[in-house]
């Protein structure tokens, strides 16, 4: 048994943490901001037989370019989105990693706005690219000026945004990101792990494509989609973007199980998403309750909340883990996020905090 610091490792890696958020079996696990609800169980059939299928020509490589996935894909993202703008890899996680793979790297610099996805700048940290953190305005959000003066400032290769923003929830207008993507030289990424939670009727970064060739929308089925553990994240952007991805993404990356199940769970789309409405209605159940708990919750377009006045987060993070609840401390003073689950989830996390002598 040697230790990390002993071994050969990049220097750029010494004294890194991995991304780390706490797995443990408990009854009612609302950390991640999964779709709690399980899949339907047509679905299951659906996907369980083109799995099937799929096992039986596991023998030869997969389609390299996930063809029919890429078309559904695009359908499901809508009229004005052709399959050639769309790609897909093992979740989001690894879209943001080749792209970092294709346009960061050692020498050049990536822009993001913390507090934001842990992980932006993890895989900043993994492709040797130089994480810029710039700040946010009052209460996490990101105005077009306070944007482009840390563009103007920094002018990085990259420019991560997050719509809504992981922890916050916060929402991002598509003025900032219009703002952003004409003050800046390089790739702007807007991830939107979250956008099917959004109020009905508002605008995703998608509609700013056109005429945008540095743009790139992330989204993923980790999320509405309930489909996290199958792996699949996806972007939309102009077709070089995806030939520059192509550059660096493994032969072969999505494996024909993956692009199966994916398909397949993409064909029941509206039973798959089924839930979103019921999701937004415990989120905004979560902020009208915990502020009449005393706590001060945020505004969230996404399946969480972040809450402040929370006087010992630790201790109330330990609190609910004895019962059984997991939720998670995204490391802002006084704050913890929890994931709006079903009905029955949110009224028993509601209820046991209502118990904790403050
Ligand atoms: C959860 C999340 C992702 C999803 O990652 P996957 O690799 O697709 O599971 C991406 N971005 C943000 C902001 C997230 O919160």
């Amino acid at each position: 048994m040697t230790s990390l610091s002993d071994l050969p490792i990049r220097d750029d890696l010494r004294g890194q943490e991995p991304y780390g958020a706490p797995q443990k079996s408990v009854r009612l696990a609302l950390n991640v901001n999964e779709n709690t609800h399980p899949v339907p169980d047509e679905v299951v059939a659906h996907v369980t037989a083109a799995v099937e299928r799929a096992v039986r020509g596991v023998n030869r490589y997969p389609d390299r370019e996930f063809s029919e996935l890429r078309e559904h894909l695009a359908a499901y993202l809508g009229p004005d989105v052709s399959p050639t703008q769309v790609w897909a890899a093992n979740g989001s996680n690894e879209i943001i990693q080749q792209i970092l793979q294709a346009f960061g790297g050692p020498g050049r610099s990536v822009l993001g706005f913390p507090p934001t996805y842990s992980m932006h700048s993890i895989i900043a940290a993994g492709t040797g690219t130089r994480w810029v953190a710039a700040e946010r305005d009052d209460d996490y959000r990101l105005s077009p000026a306070t944007a482009v003066a840390a563009v103007t400032q920094h002018d990085p290769d990259l420019v991560f945004l997050c719509a809504p923003n992981n922890p916050t929830g916060t929402p991002l207008e598509l003025e900032t990101i219009e703002a952003v993507y004409a003050a800046s030289r390089g790739i702007v990424m807007v991830d939107e792990a979250y956008a099917e939670f959004m109020p009905a009727g508002r605008e995703s970064a998608l509609s700013l494509l056109p005429g945008r060739e540095r743009l790139v929308v992330s989204r993923t089925m980790s999320k509405a989609f309930a489909f996290a553990g199958a792996r699949l994240g996806y972007l939309a952007a102009d077709p070089a973007v995806v030939d520059a991805l192509r550059l660096v993404r493994l032969p072969y990356h999505l494996s024909a199980i993956t692009q199966a199940a994916a398909v397949a769970a993409l064909e029941h789309a509206p039973a798959m998403l089924q839930t979103v409405q019921a999701i937004r209605e415990q989120r905004d159940r979560l902020v009208v309750e915990l502020a009449a708990l005393g706590y001060t919750p945020h505004e969230s377009w996404a399946n969480f909340v972040l809450f402040g006045g929370v006087d010992d987060p630790r201790a109330t993070f330990d609190y609910l883990l004895e019962n059984d609840i997991l939720i998670r401390d995204v490391g802002l003073a006084n704050h913890l996020r929890v994931t709006a689950g079903t009905p029955a989830e949110t009224t028993e996390f509601l209820e046991v905090l209502g118990r904790m002598t403050r």
